[in-house]
């Protein structure tokens, strides 16, 4: 199972246009797709949930057209969307139960099974009986991955899951995902490249509706390898360095600023650094010319 996105295009009727072109071609395993607020992921993952339509362009899964077999692919389909609203007063247990019934499993006894298995999954077993209101903001996403999960759904969509989560409750999370992607197509939506960095096998940058760069998180750092250079400026200096210079980030480092800048060449002064995934990132959001990569 894979899916395939071609030349997928959206105009929203105030004129914006949230998705140019966008081809992708995603395998299975956890993919990451990496944006900034308003780069046009939320859209994206929405058409691809069957929630909205776009223009043009097509949307395979394995042999599911997405786009006119909308009911097939919901069935095998687990989304968590940006927004996810729980009943406060309702346990995990008692709403996992419900929400079986509503796909259908209605012999009691496999359902008890299903939803056991679901909350000891998600490792939500013990907080089973607490209503959803008191959870954390990482037990509640923990709990929309279970929910998504009743349908043993072949892609799961995830929009920015881990905004909010303290650095536990994110690494729980991701390694959750991370375990889904052996089996399934996990799409994970966000603006943090921190997310990307160690469990994604492939991954894209998308900005201003466009992808910028699709492949392997290795593949995009060798992309830039020798083009990444660092140098501790001045506080003041760094107006002239940007437009003297292409500079992708400024950072901190014990209260002075230290910029990357990306260049063929040394520039003086300027010293070579290991490039990261967030020189990646900077480069093709921030910098001012393309880097060519294979993808
Ligand atoms: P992201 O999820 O990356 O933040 P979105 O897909 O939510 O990006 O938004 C992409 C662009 O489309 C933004 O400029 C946003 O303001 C605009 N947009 C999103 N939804 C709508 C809508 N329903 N109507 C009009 N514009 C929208």
């Amino acid at each position: 199972m894979k899916l395939q996105i071609n030349n997928l295009s959206k105009t929203y009727p105030n004129g914006v246009q949230a998705l140019k072109n966008v081809t992708l071609n995603i395998p299975k395993g956890m993919f990451g797709l990496l944006g900034p607020n308003g780069a046009g992921k939320s859209t994206l993952m929405r058409t691809i949930a069957t929630l909205q339509e776009p223009d043009t362009g097509s949307i395979q899964l394995g042999d599911l057209n997405v786009l006119t077999q909308k009911h097939e692919v919901r069935r095998v389909l687990g989304y968590l969307p940006q927004e996810f609203g729980v009943y406060p007063k309702v346990s995990a247990a008692t709403l996992l139960d419900h929400l079986a019934v509503l796909k259908g499993v209605t012999n009691k006894k496999e359902r008890k099974e299903l939803v056991n298995a679901l909350l000891e999954r998600t490792n939500l077993w013990n907080d089973r009986k607490k209503n959803l209101g008191g959870y954390s903001g990482g037990m509640k996403q923990r709990f929309g991955i279970a929910q998504a999960l009743i349908a043993n759904p072949q892609l799961i969509i995830v929009d920015e899951p881990t905004a909010g989560l303290d650095p536990a409750e994110r690494n729980r999370f991701l390694n959750l995902l991370s375990e889904l992607g052996e089996n399934t197509v996990v799409i994970l939506s966000t603006h943090i490249v921190e997310d990307v960095k160690e469990l994604c096998t492939n991954m894209a940058v998308i900005n201003k509706g466009e992808v910028l760069l699709t492949g392997t998180p290795s593949d995009a750092l060798a992309g830039i390898k020798g083009k990444i250079w660092r140098k501790a400026i001045q506080k003041g200096e760094i107006t002239t360095y940007k437009t003297n210079f292409n500079v992708i980030s400024e950072r901190r480092s014990a209260g002075k600023p230290i910029i990357h800048v990306l260049s063929e060449s040394q520039p003086e002064g300027f010293i070579s650094v290991e490039p990261d995934l967030e020189d990646v990132y900077f480069s093709e959001i921030f910098g001012k010319k393309q880097l060519t990569m294979t993808s």
